[in-house]
């Protein structure tokens, strides 16, 4: 028998074996072994086992399978026992063939020498290429597998916290499988739904449209969206609206069959609810912008494009609705040139709001240009961005108004001019004492301007002796509310006092309340002297008419004394004491007659064609008789006058008898007749004291006496108005010319004949 060939048997063996003794020397390997490791067409034996996988640089690179092959022999040097790993591997089946990552079980089994050494030991490859494979293929799956459910399960989650509702009901019954926390807060109906109908639920929504779509998709398997849908729901039974945003989706099964329906709910309550009421409330601006009786329009734009106009502003522009839209000047080119233009530029680059009281505007309608009169507010319009981007006008008709204001400042325009043309000085008063107007003869007298009156006002114009009178009349007039009047002194321009009537006079208004207070100073500086001068005459008067009374009465009185002895030689001196006594009265009370005929205008004259010379060479025979004084007559003996004798008479007698009075040194008085163009003048000369310059004006004035305190001479002050008055009526003039210590020149002129 044969001896087999082990070596021929062992190497041809299917195993993938390598024998290595305990120095790790390679003993022998299986073809199959040498193929694995792609070295069949080497010699290997009697090399070191890692001279293998030398070559093979992708050896390290596969898992440190070197390391393994080299902890595992350690083991077993160690151990002495079988060691058994598994190693990625990777080899070449045939030369340039493309590498192949194997998996290969390992095995190293010692063989032991009877005294338990290693004689050797037994490599064992097993190639698990294809188990790796699987396995890391299932495990792949599983892994895949968990990601899934773990994704589903966030995808759950996210589902159920969601920040939109949502569920699914399954079957024609809509039985709720599933809803989310949010969704079951819709319906408020608490957390334990599933498994109950939609209706068991909700039977609030059974007429609502909700279980109707829901059935739809159910059918038809086509989504239904809907927006802002309307919800009544029950809330701890009390009904409230919601309004929804809804996503109904067909559940389909995994064999595609449609069995429920998926609902994506979101609430828009908020939103469509605040959406209403900002609509709301922009339609009631709207309502109100086009029902308001106020002319309303909105320009936009530097070019003032009419973008809202409301019917009353288009009722006043009368060109209908078709001005929208259209820059306002092209729409209403009658406005050109009315500063509109500016007006809107003002407001519409400053942003300042502008008003316009009673402005007149002409608007053309139907061809025809009328007035009108706007009270208008500018204001400008911003955008959200807070820039201005128009101009809302808003205005109100007041044609009426501003007419019955024009009226009213006409009349006051016509009250003040009135004032002004007044003699007195005038002004008004509200009722709080303010004084609104001084007419212009308060500047006349005063000399104060605008300015000056405003700055020192009318206290620095009463004499401070009567202003504290003035102010409590002043006060207490104002009380009463029915008007009166005081006496002041006021200072005039040239800074002299002048008596002044002060009258004040509500203007009450219907109800009998006072508007206004008129004041007027009338000046009373001539009546206050007259006054004055009546007080004086009446003294003097009495005083006059006594003296000569008081010696006719001693002069009877003696007389009577003597009546029993007629012969008795005073008899015929009392007689001329008493003639000449009564005399004087006589003279004085023809004084006062003539006076008082020529104040009442009762003045007669009886005019006729006279000589001046004739009469004025008998004048005053008394005086010539006496023949202290001489009375020279000269001068134009020839000129004609037709006049009353004895009224002229009366004045020559009267300018003699004061010559002789005032000028008692002068003996001589001269008469001089002249003849000046159509006028004959008569003068009389003295050359006595003479007259102040400043009495001068005042001679020819009633009761006028240049010393009137003086006793002196007497006499009441009337000659000299009595002889103007006689003089006046012949159209005449009289006066004098007096140098003092001169003498005095009295004379008067009358037309000749
Ligand atoms: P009566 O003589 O009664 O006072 P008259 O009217 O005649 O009144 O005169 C007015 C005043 O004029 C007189 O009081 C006197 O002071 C002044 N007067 C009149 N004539 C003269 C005169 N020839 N010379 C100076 N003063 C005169």
């Amino acid at each position: 028998m044969n001896t087999p060939d082990y070596k021929a048997l062992f190497d041809s063996s299917p195993e993938l074996l390598l024998i290595i003794d305990a120095n790790l020397t390679i003993i022998s390997a299986t073809c199959a072994y040498l193929k694995a490791v792609n070295k069949l067409d080497q010699a290997i034996e009697g090399g070191n086992i890692f001279d293998l996988f030398t070559n093979e640089a992708a050896h390290e690179t596969i898992g440190g399978s070197i390391d393994n092959i080299r902890a595992s022999l350690k083991r077993v040097l160690k151990d002495k026992t079988d060691d058994t790993s598994t190693i990625p591997f990777y080899s070449v089946e045939k030369p340039g063939a493309a590498i192949k990552l194997k998996h290969y079980r390992l095995t190293h089994s010692p063989g032991l020498t009877e005294s338990g050494n290693i004689k050797y030991i037994t490599q064992r490859l097993e190639d698990v290429t294809e188990i790796e494979t699987l396995k890391a293929l299932v495990e792949r799956k599983i892994k895949s597998i968990e990601q899934i459910a773990a994704s589903e399960k966030r995808y759950y989650m996210m589902l159920m916290k969601s920040p939109f509702a949502f569920c699914i009901m399954k079957g024609e019954d809509l039985v709720i499988t599933l809803a989310n926390d949010l969704m079951k807060d819709f319906w408020g109906k608490g957390r334990d739904v599933e498994g109950k109908t939609l209706l068991q639920v909700l039977p609030e929504v059974e007429d609502q449209p909700f279980p109707g779509m829901l059935l739809s998709v159910l059918k038809t398997g086509t989504p239904v969206y809907v927006n802002e849908i309307l919800a009544r729901l029950k809330y701890q039974d009390k009904m409230e609206i919601r309004y929804f945003n809804i996503v109904y989706q067909p559940y389909h099964e995994e064999d595609g069959a449609i069995s429920g329906v998926t609902t994506i709910a979101y609430d828009v309550t908020e939103l469509v609810t605040s959406r209403n009421k900002i609509e709301e409330s922009e339609h009631r601006y709207q309502e109100m912008i086009f029902s308001s009786p106020s002319l309303i329009a909105i320009l936009k734009g530097k070019e003032m494009i009419i973008d809202i106009a409301n019917d009353a502003i288009l009722e006043t522009w009368g060109k209908g609705k078709n001005v929208i839209g259209k820059p306002l000047l092209t729409a209403l080119p009658e406005l050109v040139g009315h500063g509109f233009d500016d007006l809107f530029n003002g407001v519409y680059t400053t942003g300042q709001p502008h008003y316009a009281y009673e402005m007149p505007v002409y608007f053309l309608r139907n061809g025809q240009k009328e007035l009108s009169y706007y009270t208008f507010i500018y204001q400008a319009q911003r955008d959200t961005g807070g820039n201005i981007n128009g101009v809302a006008v808003i205005g109100r008709e007041v044609t009426p108004e501003a007419l019955l204001n024009q009226k009213i400042k006409e009349s006051e325009e016509l009250f003040r001019k009135l004032l002004d043309t007044m003699p007195q000085i005038a002004w008004t008063n509200t009722t709080d004492g303010e004084i609104t107007f001084y007419n212009q003869r308060w500047y006349d007298y005063t000399g104060l301007d605008h300015k000056q009156t405003n700055l020192l006002g009318c206290k620095t114009v009463i004499n401070p002796d009567d202003l504290q009178i003035a102010l409590n009349e002043y006060r207490s007039i104002r009380e009463t509310s029915d008007g009166g009047e005081f006496q002041i002194r006021g200072k005039s321009a040239d800074g002299s006092y002048r008596w002044h009537l002060i009258r004040l006079m509500p203007i009450k208004n219907n109800n009998g309340e006072v508007q206004l207070w008129i004041g007027t100073a009338t000046d009373i500086q001539e009546l206050k002297l007259l006054q004055q001068q009546k007080d004086d005459f009446i003294s003097i008067a009495s005083h006059e008419l006594k003296t000569p009374i008081t010696s006719l009465k001693a002069s009877l009185q003696f007389m009577n004394r003597i009546k029993d002895t007629p012969t008795n030689i005073m008899l015929p001196k009392l007689i001329v004491q008493a003639n000449e006594s009564l005399d004087n009265v006589i003279v004085l009370m023809d004084d006062l007659l003539n006076a008082s005929i020529a104040n009442e205008g009762q003045l007669h004259i009886n005019k006729k064609l006279l000589n001046l010379s004739e009469i004025i060479e008998e004048c005053c025979p008394h005086v010539r008789a006496e023949g202290i004084y001489t009375i020279k007559t000269e001068g134009n003996m020839d000129v004609e006058v037709y006049a009353d004798a004895a009224r002229i008479d009366q004045v020559v007698i009267n300018f003699v008898n004061n010559a002789i009075k005032y000028a008692s040194d002068s003996k001589e008085i001269r008469i001089v007749i002249e003849r000046v163009n159509d006028l004959a003048k008569v003068s009389v000369i003295d050359t006595g004291p003479g007259i102040p310059p400043d009495k001068l004006l005042h001679l020819f004035d009633r009761y006028y006496r240049v010393d009137s305190s003086g006793s002196q001479y007497s006499g009441l002050g009337l000659g000299l108005y009595i002889s103007a008055e006689i003089i006046k009526k012949h159209n005449g003039q009289i006066g004098v010319d007096s140098e003092l210590g001169k003498g005095s020149t009295f004379w008067f002129t009358l037309p000749v004949a």
